[in-house]
């Protein structure tokens, strides 16, 4: 008999694994589908990526219980420096002067990736298909009947709601016929660890350039994590670069203010494309994280931006629970885009809108607040406010980003 769960979620990348986590003492029987084979514990051995985390990113998931599992592999941010090459201004954010104590953390991809991973191991309520991969699927007036691979062959479960976490090349996106809107940003992101000649001590800096935006963001063992933009047509000359060519490059592009760059980690490289979906529904199904939207790492808000979509989803559904509803019912599908609709355009604006800006040699200021601006997002106090309203960061607050298991 095909085994019926109120939700699936299809991809156990870093979104998808936080809302199963989310609903783990929901009470609703929960499936979590995942293609790439465990161990799941470590991105690809390519990705070298730091993500820098929002205050309400960090608190919310302490409140999942996966932030104890970074004690010392996050790094708190204090300190933000951005500025514009071959420009004098500068803009400069202090926790301190906040009145908190950090203003986010920094964390390597693969650490959160482990720790939720960790998590997961310990909830037993979800039942897990790993390594499965989602094909097809037939919805019907009351179910999702879905069809997955699995190493031992065809299988098939059915859902009362389906959720695509399934990342940038959606198949539950696809298969639900929702479309899409693409733009090619015509760059490519090389990150890679390095240690800088002076400590960064907690203090990011973000520099904007014509050929695209810069990052140092202080790591663990007083090393950085660089982020380094370049137009696409330069990707292969910038990849062929020993570590010696690559960081000089790094030094010419980023300047001096770090001091001298030393003892380069492995380089990974990132093209960059914006795909959007045309909406976040349709019937029994919804989209979160990057199959919802994979935006332009600049300001640093796709993961802060999905977490908030799988918040949203999760106090949602459990609400819906508790009344004894559906998980798949329309109104809860009309409810979860009216409350992602706000944040989402917001974010999805601001970024494009940054993109361009960081670009264009004629506006200066305007894109010198994008780090400093996400990390303010979820702020308690006044600056927060503002900060959160001048980003268009006006959708509700979820539970779980103050602290709260709903
Ligand atoms: C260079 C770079 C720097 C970044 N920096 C930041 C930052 O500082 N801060 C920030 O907030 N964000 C940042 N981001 C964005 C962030 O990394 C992403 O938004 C986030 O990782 C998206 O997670 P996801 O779970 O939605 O998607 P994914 O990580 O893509 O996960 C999707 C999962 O679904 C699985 N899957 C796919 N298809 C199927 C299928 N058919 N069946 C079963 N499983 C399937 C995949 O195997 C995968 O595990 C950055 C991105 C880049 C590229």
């Amino acid at each position: 008999m095909t085994h019926l769960f109120d939700v699936t979620v299809i991809g156990s990348g870093l979104v998808g694994s936080s809302l199963a986590i989310a609903l783990q003492h929901s009470g609703l029987t929960v499936a979590l589908v995942e293609a790439a084979p465990p161990p799941l514990r470590e991105q690809p051995r390519e990705d070298e990526r730091n993500l820098a985390l929002a205050r309400a990113s960090t608190t919310a998931l302490q409140t999942l219980g996966v932030w104890p599992r970074l004690t010392g592999t996050a790094t708190p941010i204090r300190r933000i420096h951005v500025s514009r090459a071959g420009e004098f201004g500068t803009l400069r954010l202090d926790a301190a002067r906040a009145g908190v104590d950090s203003l986010g953390a920094v964390v390597p991809a693969r650490a959160l990736a482990a720790a939720l991973q960790q998590e997961l191991d310990l909830c037993t309520r979800i039942h897990r298909y790993v390594p499965a991969q989602l094909r097809d699927l037939r919805v019907s007036a009351d179910r999702v009947e879905l069809n997955l691979q699995t190493p031992d062959g065809e299988t098939t479960i059915a859902t009362r709601l389906l959720v695509g976490a399934d990342g940038t090349a959606s198949q539950v996106r696809a298969l639900t016929g929702i479309g899409t809107d693409t733009i090619d940003y015509a760059q490519t992101l090389f990150v890679c660890s390095l240690l800088p000649q002076r400590p960064l001590d907690g203090l990011a800096y973000e520099r904007f350039s014509d050929t695209g935006p810069l990052a140092l963001l202080p790591l663990a063992d007083r090393r950085a994590g660089f982020v380094l933009s370049v137009p696409t047509p330069e990707a292969a000359a910038v990849a062929a670069l020993d570590d010696a060519g690559f960081l000089a490059h790094a030094q010419q592009r980023f300047g001096w203010r770090a001091g001298r760059f030393s003892r380069p980690g492995r380089r990974s490289a990132h093209p960059i494309r914006r795909v959007v979906a045309q909406g976040l529904t349709a019937p029994r199904c919804v989209l979160v994280g990057n199959a919802a939207q994979t935006i332009h790492p600049i300001g640093a808000q796709g993961f802060n931006l999905g977490l908030r979509d799988a918040l949203t989803l999760a106090e949602l559904l459990i609400e819906r629970h508790r009344g004894g509803g559906d998980a798949g019912s329309d109104a809860l599908l009309q409810t979860y885009a009216a409350r992602r609709r706000e944040d989402r355009e917001g974010t999805l604006a601001f970024s494009h809108g940054l993109v361009q800006l960081a670009c264009n040699p004629a506006r200066v200021l305007a894109p010198l607040r994008s780090l400093g601006l996400l990390l303010l997002d979820g702020l308690p106090d006044a600056a927060g406010g503002i900060a959160r309203r001048g980003m268009g960061f006006r959708g509700a607050t979820s539970a779980y980003a103050l602290g709260v298991r709903p």
